[in-house]
């Protein structure tokens, strides 16, 4: 079986035509139902009107840890980072592909209700979130706090917002801030400010890993407002402002692109002084991009590894070898080297701003964002022998193909 998904299958559907009465929230806007504390979606109920910065959505994970919403994870208890989602009526007027929260949406469910990286977002007051993270002090399960910007007018000046409400309350030495920026709205000033108000890491989420591939992804190709020039000029911003180790971009591997592509890229991203924070791309429910495979095991593996190699094993990719499709072929280490990486597991666990335990083990490590739990393709826990097992079969065979 070939490991490579050609561009042309990973082709998003159109975007369909909103009904104008649907548009920008005005439904929601219009109900104007006041909310009352946590909300949790619910397809029944009608959606209360809900803003940041007086609202903020978190992951059914960041939820459940924070003791705000019931509920168990496969194989572990808590997730180290506390990601907040900013959240309007409007949601996010970009048109992303991928991304369950895109624009398109807006006819079939409120933005409150839709499913992002695979779950439902409960949204909750600022404040309620804060008091609890500072009630709970250095005892808080959180490594890392992160604001998941979105395109939206209101976006920097509500994430300037919210990062001086966390800041005056929890210690940004205690529990570092990212934040996981919307370039398109973007000036330098804008990232220099978030920087003073006590940002710790800044990154990008180019997740297309070609200027093409950006384009019919996110771009003028699904009717969506971001480009790659305006997404590298805000990375470089952030490198100046925020300097090595402190800034990075998140990639989505499998949309299109090849291995090569994509290694090129994260040594590009090292080169800067940067990180790279990888994701499976697995099939949204109601995006544009639903109808296309999730990416092969075995590819996401050799890119998994292959990134970690440069990420923070030293290794360049000029030194690996790809065959002719653009596979990874050849790592460039030693093969003794190369199973101790594999054995250690690191590799692949979920990617991100590193928590408190290691520079390479990442805070955030929701669970299940980028793949069922049936067939791992993050790890958000230390891979076992049974899952190490897996993953070497896997990498077999990749070997073998
Ligand atoms: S900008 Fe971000 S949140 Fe908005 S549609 Fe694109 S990926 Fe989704």
């Amino acid at each position: 079986m070939s490991c490579f998904e050609p561009s042309a299958q990973m082709e998003p559907r159109a975007p369909g035509v909103i009904p104008i009465e649907l548009k920008n929230g005005a439904r929601v806007k219009g109900n104007d139902i006041a909310p009352q504390g946590v909300y949790l979606p619910n397809y029944n109920v009608l959606t209360p009107h809900m803003r940041s910065p007086e609202y903020v959505q978190m992951s059914t994970a960041a939820a459940i840890t924070l003791g705000i919403m019931k509920g168990r994870m496969y194989r572990t208890s808590c997730t180290r980072c506390l990601n907040l989602l900013l959240t309007y009526p409007e949601g996010c007027r970009a048109n992303c592909a991928y991304c369950g929260l895109a624009r398109h949406r807006e006819a079939e469910r409120d933005y409150a209700d839709r499913n992002f990286i695979r779950v439902d977002w409960p949204a909750v007051p600022l404040g309620q979130a804060i008091d609890i993270v500072a009630h709970d002090g250095a005892a808080s399960p959180f490594h890392r706090m992160c604001i998941s910007m979105i395109t939206h007018p209101r976006s920097d000046e509500d994430t300037r917002t919210v990062l001086k409400a966390w800041t005056d309350r929890i210690d940004p030495a205690t529990i570092p801030v990212s934040i996981l920026s919307n370039p398109t709205t973007m000036t330098r000033e804008d990232v220099k400010s978030l920087r003073d108000l006590g940002a710790d890491i800044f990154t990008v989420a180019l997740d297309a890993a070609t200027p093409e591939l950006f384009d019919r992804t996110r771009g003028k190709g699904v009717q969506s407002p971001h480009t790659w020039a305006k997404y590298w000029e805000i990375l470089l911003a952030a490198r100046e402002i925020f300097g090595p180790q402190k800034f990075g971009a998140h990639i989505i591997v499998g949309m299109g692109e090849t291995e090569s592509d994509v290694l090129h890229l994260v040594q590009r991203l090292v080169d800067l002084g940067g990180h790279s924070h990888m994701f499976c791309f697995f099939p949204e429910k109601g995006s544009l991009m639903d109808h296309v495979p999730a990416t092969p095991r075995e590819q996401w593996r050799r890119v998994q590894l292959a990134r970690y190699l440069i990420d923070y094993r030293g290794a360049r990719v000029e030194s690996m070898r790809f065959d002719e499709h653009g596979r990874v072929r050849d790592y460039g280490v030693a093969q003794s080297e190369l199973e101790t990486i594999v054995g250690e597991g690191i590799a692949f666990r979920t990617s991100g701003c590193p928590g408190k335990f290691r520079d390479d083990v990442s805070a955030c490590d929701r669970p299940y964002g980028d793949s069922p739990p049936s067939n791992i393709a993050s790890f958000p826990f230390q891979p076992n022998g049974n899952d190490l097992r897996k993953i070497r079969r896997q990498l077999r065979e990749s070997a073998a193909d």
